[in-house]
């Protein structure tokens, strides 16, 4: 008898499993700071300026501590679609090829019976695989008039944003495309925040008499850190460009410019930061617009009560802390990414996770809401106990990070290290120095904008040696192979 109930059990919750599988919407952007969305507070809370983002918060869950394992676009992108760190999946830096043969996580979806498919940018060169429609921006794309590659040929779409047309063809895809019998795995991928911040004209104008508060670490001098931020070439002051950055020839821009002394860096510095905030938030404003449409698409149509949604970007961005803008850097502002996910009826509404979370955790993720265990050679886990509130008591204490773009556009020198909730080891290879070795380390408890490495403060020692054997320890666990330093072209 009980044989039999169990028997008939499986095959009741086995069926019923199968028409259940929920659907997945995957919302991502690139370069999207989580400074600039409201669940995440900060100083650009007041604004308003993610209220469809925040309804995914309201409705689901925040990590608080979610992280990239290599801060730049591409490599971010692979570790997403593999779930493997940069130097296993290949993809290290921004140049070379990936390779899309290699596993990937939408091609098990598919082959369990997921459709998949794959809209916006995905800034890695090649044909798409495992995706049964897949539209993507060529390289970095362009906000206007986009030229978008598919399967079969290329479409431009003129007089039209990419944050515009990449919801739209996205909105197409889900009326028209999905075979009502199977469960679906949608990504919607943005081009906007990325330099050079082209926002749509309507959120454009909206934004261009604005006035943002400045981070405190605006005018940073980087005494207390080491070379590789000394000599970074990603400052609002030397590398952000006048004309193609922060667009200073448009006239409301040249008369504000005629009102400071030009002579007074300082002035000209918080200019600069106006005029790039306006731009990279009216740009932030578009993506949650369009959000929104999505979002209430899926409800309109009855989609959101078994659609997972989730938002993400490829890594976080200086809004001028540390007198900066893009990314590179372990330091949290770059390193840390939001990740915000709805999942009716099983995550808790409005709760708010702090335990340490990766990208190499997303592909694992995804399988998991399907069902599907995950392949052994995959490095993170799955997130799914997370957002049923229920952290693993082993969960784990650290992160590994690793850098190679170097050298390469903004001089930001290799390095890798490693995180726990409060300390922070970083060390900087082939640096001018006789070993050629530079280690920084940071107490993120008492100096949290990471003002001061404590490398040196014996204080720290025990900290330190202890980071340092974790470090040891995940550069096994991950299969660390150093990777040469290319030679700097001249
Ligand atoms: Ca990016």
């Amino acid at each position: 008898m009980k044989k039999t109930i169990t028997a008939l059990f499986l095959l009741l919750s086995g069926a019923s499993f199968a028409s259940e599988r929920p659907n997945i919407v995957w919302m991502f952007s690139d370069d999207h700071a989580f400074q600039a969305i409201g669940a995440y507070g900060g100083r650009f809370e007041n604004l308003n300026l993610t209220p469809n983002i925040d309804r995914i918060a309201k409705g689901g869950m925040t990590f608080e501590r979610a992280y990239v394992g290599n801060s730049i676009c591409a490599p971010s992108r692979a570790t997403l679609l593999t779930g493997k760190h940069s130097h296993i999946n290949g993809q290290t830096s921004n140049g070379g090829s990936f390779d899309h043969d290699q596993q990937q996580f939408q091609k098990i979806l598919q082959k369990e019976g997921y459709q998949t498919a794959m809209i916006g940018k995905i800034h890695l060169k090649g044909a798409m695989q495992g995706f049964d429609y897949w539209e993507v921006l060529p390289g970095q794309g362009k906000y206007w008039n986009p030229e978008f590659i598919t399967a079969n040929g290329k479409t431009t779409y003129k007089d039209e944003h990419s944050t515009d047309v990449i919801t739209k063809r996205a909105m197409n895809w889900l009326k028209n495309d999905p075979d009502q019998e199977k469960p679906f795995m949608l990504m919607v991928h943005y081009k906007a925040p990325h330099r050079a911040w082209q926002p749509t004209t309507r959120w454009k104008e909206k934004f261009k008499a604005m006035t943002f508060p400045e981070p405190d670490t605006l005018f940073d001098n980087y005494q207390g850190r080491g070379t590789a931020a000394n000599k970074q070439d990603m400052s609002i002051d030397i590398t952000m460009r006048m004309s193609r950055d922060v667009k200073a020839k448009l006239p409301e821009r040249t008369q504000e410019l005629n009102k400071i002394d030009e002579n007074d860096k300082k002035a000209l510095i918080s200019l600069k930061y106006q005029w790039y905030m306006r731009d990279y938030l009216a740009c932030i404003a578009g993506v949650d617009e369009n959000i929104g449409f999505l979002l209430e698409y899926l409800k309109e149509t009855g989609l959101d009560k078994n659609t997972i949604v989730m938002y993400s970007a490829d890594q976080g961005f200086y809004l001028g802390e540390h007198g900066w803008f893009d990314k590179r850097f372990m330091y949290e502002e770059s390193y840390r990414t939001p990740l915000l996910a709805h999942w009716p009826g099983v995550t808790a509404a409005g709760s708010r996770n702090s335990d340490l979370v990766q990208n190499i955790d997303f592909a694992e993720t995804f399988l998991d809401l399907a069902g599907i265990e995950a392949p052994k050679d995959m490095q993170g886990e799955s997130l799914v106990p997370l957002l049923k509130g229920k952290t693993p008591a082993d969960w784990r204490s650290h992160l590994y990070y690793h850098y190679y773009e170097y050298p390469a556009v903004h001089s930001v020198r290799r390095h890798e290290g490693v995180s726990g909730k409060r300390f922070k080891l970083i060390r900087y290879y082939g640096i001018d120095v006789p070993n050629g070795e530079e280690w920084e380390f940071f107490d993120l408890k008492n100096d949290p904008k990471e003002m001061t490495s404590q490398y040196d403060n014996p204080e720290y020692a025990a900290e330190i040696a202890k980071l340092k054997k974790e470090l040891a320890k995940l550069r096994a666990q991950y299969k660390v192979v150093d990777i040469p330093q290319k030679e700097r072209k001249k």
